[in-house]
């Protein structure tokens, strides 16, 4: 790991104050104990399969440190475990009957569950990672299923996280390519921070901006060695994604990690899509598919000078905010998700004399602005040959999506958050549509696929 970019990353952190990658790093899981407790007792949590593959080392090293401990709670193995709160629960149940701070052991699911329940617990804990499969290990905030309905519920982040390269190379493959899907998301991620920006609807952090974009290129560089267990290219794999959270941290918003590609996911997420499949289909697959499909979008709309666009005609059509909100439940129609689209979409909605403000911005700043975006991106088929060379579903169909439900995704992920992104661009400059209709038309990005 690069300790430089990493500490500059953890001054800048809310909740995280220690970071341990690196080959061997798990015979340090003690050492980096007590500099974030000092001589607390600590509990092991992991699964069946994680406690496995590194519960019981960390169980052991702690043990030769002379820490006390209490007994380590161990999930079943199977089936794969489901972030839902009855985890949750469960868990501050057994947490309860002591008081020491937890270690998770495991990936993205095991790690929300502690973090949620060491917060009601009103506890730190310390996250040891068992693959490299998502940049949540150093996020805040936990995805758990509660009442039928996938949501982000509030918890700090660890107060140290360790990832040792050795156990990371001998995760499943299919976990080391949704890491890897995830944080090439931040590519298109940051092209819309950067029209954002330059829209003046949210400001970069320059700072903020450089932890994950900096150095994003070199750690998305190796997808095929990820392969062959190359310990270089897990390295910073692991890298990208911790320092993605505390991105995230230091913003205290995900805007540094997430894009219109991850509106594409968390629409097909909070509608169940593979939720079903054991192991569920995972966050950074359908990232990945997202990031294809907006940097495709981008090509169209970077063909088009929007320097041009007609602000009177836009300021004409547009709708009033109970027009749009017809939309959203049309395009959404199903509880509770409908009411959350609406508010989020509330949330972003300018009226008609905004709408033509922000479009003279636009006018105006379009010949840099499109060439910046272009500088930031990579082209869809890019994308697609190093998700592909990862190991990554690169294709909606193959994640389970009807060409039909695929299309209809690039309008309806507009309405689900407020966050600005390309999606909004395209709406409010008209030329969504035409967009889309032009990656499914013969010669389309996507029509090949499609018709096959
Ligand atoms: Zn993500």
């Amino acid at each position: 790991m690069n300790n430089e970019r990493i500490n500059t990353a953890l001054r800048h952190a809310t909740d995280t104050q220690n970071v341990t990658i690196g080959a061997g790093a798990l015979v340090s899981v003690d050492d980096l104990f007590r500099q974030s407790f000092g001589d607390e007792a600590a509990v092991v949590v992991a699964d069946e399969n994680t406690f496995a593959v590194a519960g019981e080392e960390v169980q052991r090293h702690l043990e030769a440190g002379g820490r006390k401990l209490a007994e380590p709670y161990v999930f079943p193995g199977q089936p794969t475990l489901y972030a839902g709160y009855g985890n949750i629960e469960t868990l501050i149940e057994a947490l309860h009957v002591h008081d020491a701070i937890p270690i998770a052991v495991g990936s993205g699911t095991l790690n929300d569950i502690v973090k949620r329940a060491s917060y009601e617990c009103d506890r730190p804990y310390l996250c040891v990672a068992t693959a490299a499969s998502m940049d949540g290990y150093t996020a805040f905030g936990a995805a758990i299923t509660k009442e039928g309905y996938k949501q982000t519920m509030t918890c700090p982040a660890p107060r140290a996280v360790l990832a040792d390269v050795d156990i990371l190379v001998n995760a499943p493959l299919r976990m080391t390519a949704s890491g890897y899907a995830d944080l090439l998301g931040k590519v298109t991620a940051g092209a819309d921070w950067i029209i954002a920006d330059a829209l003046r609807v949210e400001k970069i952090d320059p700072q903020v901006w450089s932890l994950v974009q900096d150095p994003l290129r070199g750690w998305t560089a190796k997808p095929a060695e990820l392969h062959t267990g190359d310990q270089e290219a897990m390295d910073q794999l692991i890298e990208g994604l911790v320092m993605s959270g505390l991105a995230m941290q230091a913003h205290q918003s995900s805007r540094p990690a997430s894009g219109a590609e991850h509106q594409f996911s968390h629409l097909w997420e909070m509608e169940g899509l593979g939720q079903d499949d054991d192991p569920p289909l995972s966050h950074g697959f359908k990232v990945g598919v997202g990031s294809i499909s907006i940097a495709a979008l981008y090509e169209r709309i970077l063909e088009r000078d929007l320097s041009e666009v007609d602000v009177e005609a836009r300021r004409e059509a547009w709708p009033a905010w109970e027009e749009v909100e017809r939309a959203v439940r049309t395009a959404h129609p199903n509880p509770p998700l409908d009411e959350a689209f609406v508010e989020q979409t509330r949330a972003k909605y300018v009226d008609a004399d905004r709408l033509a403000q922000r479009l003279e911005l636009l006018r105006e700043v379009w010949p840099k602005l499109h060439e910046k975006v272009k500088e930031q991106l990579m082209t869809a088929e890019e994308l697609r040959e190093m998700l592909g060379a990862a190991g990554c579903p690169t294709s909606p169909t193959e994640i389970g999506l009807t060409w039909e439900d695929f299309k209809a995704t690039y309008s309806r992920a507009q309405m689900i958050r407020k966050r600005y992104t390309v999606l909004d661009l395209a709406n409010e400059t008209g030329v969504l549509e035409g967009c889309v209709e032009e990656l499914f038309a013969p010669g389309g990005f996507w029509a090949r696929d499609a018709a096959s």
